[in-house]
C-alpha cells in the first residue's frame, strides 16, 4: 500500500502563472547552457497542457496505475502575493472541496491561509476543517513570512484542537518567490511550541537535508517528505537523495510523497513509485517494517 503524502490539483486555477513563468525561466537556464534551442513559446505550452486537470481524474488514473491508494492534495495560499492569482483561497478550498466529492476515498486535502488574511483567514481555515472535510494545513514561507512567526500561531491551535498536521515548504521554490523563509530551523520555534501538532518539512530529503534530519530526529513531532526527490533522479538517475534520507536513523519520520504535478515533464506516477521501491532502488537496505512505515505507516499515523 502507498500513500502519496504531497500532491496539488494540476491546474492553473490554483498555481499562478508568474508562479510557472518562475520554473520556465530556470528550465531554459539550463537548456541555454546545454546548447539546446527551444523556445520559451514551446516550454510554456508543454507545462499548460500538465496543468489541466482541474477534476483530479488524471491523478486518480495515475494513481491507479500506480499502486497509490490515497493522495493528500496540499493548498498553498500565493493569493497574497502573487496578485495573478485566479481564484481567491475561499474559492481555491471550493475547487478542492469538489475534488473530495468526485473521488471518494481517494484524497485527503490539507489547505493554507496567508496569515496577513487576518481573522478572516483563520476563521476560513477553521471551516476547512470543521464543514469541507480537510484535514490538515499547507504553509508555504516564500510567500514572504516565517513558520514560527506569531500570526501563525491562531491557526497552529485550530490544528491542535483539531489533531490535524502541518506541512511546511523547506528551500527554494519558483523564481518568483523568496527563498529568504524557507529555511528549516524556521520551524523549529512553532514545534516547540505545539508539542501536539506534527510539522511535516516538504522537501526535507533534498533541501537542507542536513537540518532536516537534526530536527526529525530530537522534535518529536518533526518529520519530512521525500518530495522532490526526482531532482536526485535527473541529476544521477537513480534516487541519490532517498537513499541518503533513509541510512540516517528517522525512517519512522520520513514520507513518501511526489509532488504532483511539478515532475510531470519527467515521468508519471508509475515512474515515481517504481523509482523509489525497486528492488535495487533506495529503498534496497532498509527493513520490511520500515519501508512500509515510508510508504503508508508513517502517513497513516501522522495525518
Ligand atoms: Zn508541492
Amino acid at each position: 500500500m502507498i500513500i502519496d503524502s504531497h500532491c496539488h490539483i494540476a491546474s492553473e486555477e490554483h498555481i499562478p502563472q508568474s508562479f510557472v513563468d518562475g520554473a520556465i525561466a530556470n528550465m531554459i537556464a539550463l537548456l541555454e547552457a546545454q546548447k539546446i534551442n527551444l523556445r520559451r513559446e514551446k516550454i510554456a505550452d508543454l507545462y499548460h497542457q500538465k496543468l489541466q486537470d482541474p477534476l483530479c481524474d488524471e491523478l486518480a488514473a495515475e494513481m491507479e496505475r500506480a499502486g497509490i491508494a490515497k493522495s493528500i492534495l496540499l493548498v498553498p495560499d500565493f493569493t497574497w502575493t502573487l496578485k495573478d492569482s485566479r481564484l481567491t483561497i475561499a474559492e481555491s478550498f471550493e475547487r478542492h472541496r469538489a475534488v473530495l466529492a468526485r473521488h471518494p476515498g481517494k484524497f485527503e486535502v490539507f489547505g493554507g491561509v496567508d496569515p496577513r488574511w487576518g481573522a478572516d483567514g483563520v476563521s476560513l481555515f477553521e471551516r476547512s476543517l470543521t464543514e469541507m472535510g480537510f484535514r490538515g494545513m499547507k504553509v508555504y514561507p516564500p510567500c514572504g513570512f516565517s513558520a514560527s512567526d506569531p500570526m501563525m500561531f491562531p491557526f497552529y491551535e485550530l490544528c491542535a484542537k483539531h489533531r490535524v498536521p502541518v506541512v511546511v515548504h523547506i528551500g527554494p521554490t519558483s523564481p518568483a518567490l523568496s527563498f529568504e523563509n524557507s529555511y528549516p530551523f524556521q520551524v523549529d520555534e512553532a514545534a516547540r511550541r505545539f508539542p501536539a501538532v506534527n510539522f511535516i518539512l516538504a522537501h526535507g530529503s533534498i533541501s537542507f537535508t542536513e537540518e532536516c534530519a537534526m530536527l526529525c530526529a530530537f522534535r518529536p513531532n518533526v518529520f519530512l517528505d521525500i518530495s522532490a526527490f526526482q531532482m536526485s533522479l535527473r541529476r544521477e538517475g537513480t534516487s541519490g537523495s532517498v537513499r541518503a534520507a533513509v541510512s540516517r536513523g528517522i525512517n519512522h519520520k520520513i514520507l513518501f510523497a511526489t509532488d504532483w504535478p511539478v515532475y510531470r515533464l519527467q515521468g508519471d506516477q508509475q515512474s515515481f513509485v517504481e523509482a523509489v521501491t525497486a528492488p535495487d532502488g533506495p529503498l534496497a537496505d532498509v527493513s520490511d517494517a520500515e519501508r512500509e512505515m515510508i510508504l503508508h505507516g508513517n502517513a497513516e499515523r501522522v495525518t
